[in-house]
C-alpha cells in the first residue's frame, strides 16, 4: 500500500490555521470526493464541543479525543468506518499541539500515513515563550514536499509587522517566562506580536547560558 501524504498547517494564533484547515477539508470533500475524518483534542475547549471553529465563526463538525491519549484516534477512525461501511481517505487533526506526549502523537501520525491515509494537521508552532509547542514543528519532518508545509502569519498587535509569537497576558500584564504552558487562572488573553514587541519578563539570556 502507498504511504499517505502529510500536510502541515502551522503558525501563530490568529493566523487562521483552523479556517485554512476547514476550507481545505471542504474543497477535498466537495470537489475531491474524499471521505474525511475530522479530529480535535478534548483539551481544546475554546471552540466548543464537537466542532472545530475559527475566530470568524466558521465551523465544522469534529470528533473529540482525549489530548493525552493519541491512540484513541485509531478507535474513532475504526468506529466511524464501521458505522459508515467505508474507509476514510483523509484524517484531519486540528490543534495538534495539544496532544501529549509529543512522541506518541508523532507516532500516531506516522502510523496513519503508513496505513495509507492522507493526513492534514493544523497546529500552533510556538508557545507564549516562543518555544516549540507540542509536536507541530516536528511533524514537518514527515512531509514529502515543501509544498505540503503551509506557514501562516499573523500581524503584530502593537506595530502591525509580521507577528509570529503568541503574547500571553494575565489581567493585562505579560506573564513571566516561568509560567506554565497552559492557563492557570486569572483573566487570560492572547495577542499576536512580533519578535521586537513580544514581552517575556524573566526570560533567560541565552548568550550567557552555559
Ligand atoms: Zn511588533
Amino acid at each position: 500500500m502507498k504511504r499517505g501524504k502529510l500536510v502541515v498547517i502551522y503558525g501563530n494564533m490568529f493566523s487562521n490555521k483552523t479556517g485554512t484547515l476547514i476550507n481545505e477539508i471542504e474543497t477535498l470533500r466537495n470537489y475531491g470526493k474524499k471521505r474525511i475524518c475530522v479530529i480535535k483534542p478534548k483539551t481544546d475547549t475554546r471552540s466548543g464541543t464537537g466542532f472545530i471553529k475559527n475566530s470568524k465563526g466558521l465551523q465544522m463538525e469534529a470528533f473529540e479525543v482525549p489530548g493525552n491519549t493519541p491512540s484513541e484516534i485509531f478507535d474513532v477512525i475504526r468506529r466511524e468506518e464501521l458505522k459508515q461501511g467505508s474507509d476514510f481517505n483523509i484524517i484531519a487533526i486540528d490543534e495538534v499541539q495539544f496532544f501529549t506526549p509529543p512522541l506518541s502523537i508523532f507516532q500516531t501520525v506516522k502510523e496513519l500515513l503508513r496505513k495509507g491515509y492522507d493526513v492534514i494537521v493544523a497546529g500552533l508552532s510556538l508557545d507564549f515563550k516562543g518555544e516549540p509547542f507540542g509536536v507541530t514543528l516536528q511533524l514537518i519532518g514527515l512531509c514529502d514536499d515543501v509544498r505540503d508545509v503551509i506557514n501562516l502569519h499573523s500581524r503584530c498587535h502593537e506595530c502591525g509587522e509580521q507577528g509570529d509569537l503568541p503574547q500571553r497576558l494575565v489581567d493585562g500584564n505579560p506573564v513571566p517566562y516561568n509560567s506554565d504552558q497552559l492557563k492557570v487562572g486569572g483573566e487570560e488573553t492572547y495577542q499576536a506580536r512580533c519578535y521586537k514587541c513580544h514581552e517575556l519578563p524573566g526570560k533567560p539570556d541565552i548568550e550567557h547560558v552555559s
